[in-house]
């Protein structure tokens, strides 16, 4: 991170002597440090790129921890939950249901595995971008100035209104249509069926594949399917059935 050079600010202090508002400068910023940035955070550190991490308040799943919502299994195995570098790290683990609490923990984990030095507590409040660079300003009043801003806040998971809010105990006898699959659709039929409710589960069909496939006796995660790595057993991966 470097500090704007018209800036005579204090290494401690994010304002300039007259008041005004200082400007840090970091090639990326990264809003949001939650379980979707850890692969990126991972390869930053990996080649010692700077980089800043902003981020403030709680992940979609403490959220549900917070609503005391995290009484259900998922349904999605450890081998498409996790992420294929902790696979490859765990190579012997067998597959396995995590519970929602056990999945929580797993990311906190890594969150204290991965933290970047350059982790900023405080809430972003606006990104205004600009044909070359991007201006990140804060709740607290800092200013970055960023050629690449990435943002991994969740703020599209509308969703988590209704896993966090919805009050289960006041529904039995409706028929619900689930428009969501996977363990969020799964925690909410769990929810629904024991009270007498009728769910339509819609789904656009898709799967979510394992992680790790087994080719000629040799493990391959998604993120190591390329063709150097597998172009000896590329007949055979193009002839597995899934
Ligand atoms: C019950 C449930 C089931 C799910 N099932 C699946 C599934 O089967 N498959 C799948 O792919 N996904 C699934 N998801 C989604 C996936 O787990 C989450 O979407 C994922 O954990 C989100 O990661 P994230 O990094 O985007 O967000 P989060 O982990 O929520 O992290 C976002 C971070 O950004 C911070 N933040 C937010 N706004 C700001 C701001 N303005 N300024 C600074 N910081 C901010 C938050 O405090 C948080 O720390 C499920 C989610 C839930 C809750």
């Amino acid at each position: 991170m470097q500090r704007d050079s018209r800036s005579n600010a204090s290494d401690s202090c994010n304002r300039n002597a007259d008041g005004g508002t200082e400007t840090l400068h970091s090639e990326l910023v990264i809003v949001g440090f939650g379980y979707s940035v850890i692969p990126l955070v991972r390869e930053l550190q990996r080649e010692g790129r700077r980089f800043v991490v902003i981020s403030d308040g709680e992940s979609v799943w403490e959220q549900l921890e917070r609503a005391d919502r995290l009484d259900f299994d998922l349904v999605s195995s450890a081998h498409s939950s996790l992420f294929s570098f902790e696979l490859v790290k765990q190579r012997k683990v067998s597959d396995s249901y995590l519970t929602a609490r056990e999945f929580l923990e797993h990311q906190r984990a890594l969150r204290r595995t991965y933290a970047p030095e350059t982790l900023v507590r405080d809430r972003v409040v606006e990104i205004q971008n600009h044909s070359d660079h991007s201006l990140v300003l804060t709740r607290d009043g800092r200013r970055f100035h960023a050629k690449h801003v990435v943002v991994a806040t969740a703020f599209k998971r509308e969703l988590m209104g209704v896993l966090s809010e919805f009050d289960f105990d006041a529904t039995s006898g409706k028929t619900v249509v689930i428009n969501t699959s996977g363990d969020s659709g799964n925690m909410i039929a769990a929810k629904l069926i024991p009270r007498d409710n009728r769910v339509i589960m819609l789904t656009n069909g898709m799967l979510t594949l394992d992680k790790l496939v087994r080719v000629l006796g040799k493990d391959y995660t998604l993120d190591q399917l390329e063709y150097h790595n597998v172009r000896q057993h590329l007949e055979v991966l193009l002839s597995v059935q899934y």
